[in-house]
């Protein structure tokens, strides 16, 4: 096996690097700066679209889609596409840019792949294009969902439609505003055998009672702006023909997405794993103690030649599972697509770790470099634990985020990620601070049991909720 780049991906490598180094690492703090702060919440960056525009012209456009598409398709293989996902790992947001972000990415080759004429012309190709964006729905708060044949989510025949009700959570790009479709994988054969229950079906963002419930936070950050919501469906009709292949396809669908979307996710994180040595080797030199720099410290040096090492491991072992699905596709590549799900994530977590015991302090300070390299590597995982659904409903009670009683805001009554989450007798008014006499600053679960005792209705409203004018609840 030669991993060596065709002359092709080496001048499509030498281009997008000048591309990040020309248009995106300049504008970096600003984006962050722009997305951290909750009176831009749900609104891009408004150099984005321009930016997506010049990527475009350069040819830096879709690189993801592999060659097997045709017309649809830049022509690359995923060996090809591997290193260019690396260089938009390094940093969080540059992958939009041109057009090779997750979930589009994912949606994308399932409509290309799976999709009607139909479907594709009224979503494939303004998705291609960079005029809309999309959302994949199949994680449940209540199901344990890192086998996808355990999707409960009922979607259930009725004449002409499908009528679908479920709860879905952790839905990333959702509040994003362009977001005009969704893919939803439920259950329309609860009767056959585990591997064909399930189906995918499309789902316009806007159709009715397609709820976002809330906000979720990964590690207190909502990645606006598109976040990672519970999202509830009651009752929601489409017509017969969003089915994607038919009744029953759906866990075939779900194999076929994540094949080719996994080596993204890799790539992307051993970019991000890069950037963090990099930025390691950079602080070693600028820190001295008693006398000598960091980087002459013995153990500072294996710290920085291990993640070395685990690097390139892990950038081998996700080359050669591109290569396999290249030549073999992704249903005979599964075992390496199933080892560089375990051997990525893990390898960036602990270059992440390395580098913050080497930054010291630093390392978790959110206005430092490093630390969008660092929050960037801490949601790596691909198979997430989460606490259980039970916990995480409990109202916050494990939630550090100071929450409490803080003020009355009205409008948190008509805010459908807060208050519309609650119990409706937990959910009323309170007159400024605390004059109910109940405690600020305990957690909400606390204050909202002692209300529902006392009889009283109150807001409970967050501190993060009120910084973000709203449009955030932690319930
Ligand atoms: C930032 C972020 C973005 C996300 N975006 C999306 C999205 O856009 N759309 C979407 O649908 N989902 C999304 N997810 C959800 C993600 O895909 C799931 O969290 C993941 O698939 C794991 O499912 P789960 O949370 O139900 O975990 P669970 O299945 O409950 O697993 C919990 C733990 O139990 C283990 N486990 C589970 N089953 C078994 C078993 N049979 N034997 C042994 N161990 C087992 C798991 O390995 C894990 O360690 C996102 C998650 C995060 C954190």
């Amino acid at each position: 096996m030669f991993f060596d780049y065709t002359e092709k991906t080496q001048n499509l490598i030498d281009k997008l690097q000048a591309f990040v180094d020309a248009n995106i690492l300049p504008v970096d703090r600003e984006v962050h700066a722009w997305n951290a702060d909750p009176a831009n919440r749900w609104k891009p960056w408004p150099g984005l679209e321009p930016l997506k525009e010049r990527a475009k012209s350069a040819g830096l456009w879709n690189l993801f889609l592999p060659e097997e598409y045709g017309e649809y398709s830049p022509g690359l293989t995923n060996l090809e596409y591997a290193p260019l996902a690396e260089i938009m790992g390094r940093n969080m947001w540059s992958a939009e840019v041109f057009n090779c972000s997750a979930p589009d990415t994912g949606n994308m080759e399932v409509f290309a792949k799976f999709g009607t004429a139909a479907q594709k012309k009224e979503w494939l190709l303004p998705l291609l294009a960079g005029k809309i964006r999309s959302a994949y729905l199949m994680t449940e708060p209540d199901h344990a969902c890192s086998d996808a044949t355990n999707v409960r989510t009922e979607i259930r025949s009725d004449g002409n439609d499908y009528v679908i009700n479920g709860k879905k959570w952790w839905i990333s790009g959702v509040m994003d505003p362009r977001c005009k479709v969704l893919l939803l994988m439920g259950q329309t054969n609860p009767e056959n055998p585990r591997h064909t229950q399930q189906s995918t079906v499309i789902i316009p963002r806007d159709a009715p009672d397609v709820k976002v419930i809330r906000a979720q936070t990964v590690f207190g950050d909502v990645h606006s702006p598109g976040g990672h919501c519970e999202v509830h469906l009651k009752d929601v009709r489409i017509p017969k023909e969003n089915i994607i292949l038919g009744e029953g396809r759906g866990f075939e669908i779900a194999q076929g997405r994540l094949g080719p979307g996994r080596i993204h996710h890799c790539m992307r994180s051993i970019g991000s794993a890069q950037r963090a040595l990099e930025l390691m080797c950079q602080r070693v030199t600028e820190r001295t103690t008693f006398g000598r720099m960091l980087s002459d410290r013995s153990s500072i040096r294996m710290e920085i030649a291990k993640s070395y090492c685990d690097i390139e491991q892990a950038r081998l072992l996700t080359l050669k599972a591109a290569d396999a699905i290249d030549r073999h596709g992704a249903r005979n590549a599964k075992d390496l697509i199933g080892a560089i799900k375990i051997v990525a994530p893990q390898m960036a977590q602990t270059v992440a770790d390395r580098a913050i015991q080497i930054f010291g302090g630093m390392g978790v300070w959110q206005k430092s470099s490093p630390h969008s390299v660092l929050s960037a590597l801490q949601m790596v995982p691909t198979n997430c634990t989460h606490p259980s659904s039970a916990s995480s409903r409990s109202l916050n009670t494990q939630n550090p985020v100071p929450v409490g009683i803080t003020s009355l805001k009205l409008d948190c009554y008509d805010c459908e990620y807060g208050i519309a989450a609650l119990p409706p007798r937990r959910a009323s008014v309170l007159q400024g601070p605390d004059p109910n006499g109940i405690s600020q600053g305990l957690p909400t679960s606390t204050t909202a049991a002692a209300a529902a005792r006392s009889g009283r209705t109150v807001a409970i409203v967050c501190t993060a909720m009120e910084r973000c004018s709203n449009r955030l609840c932690e319930t």
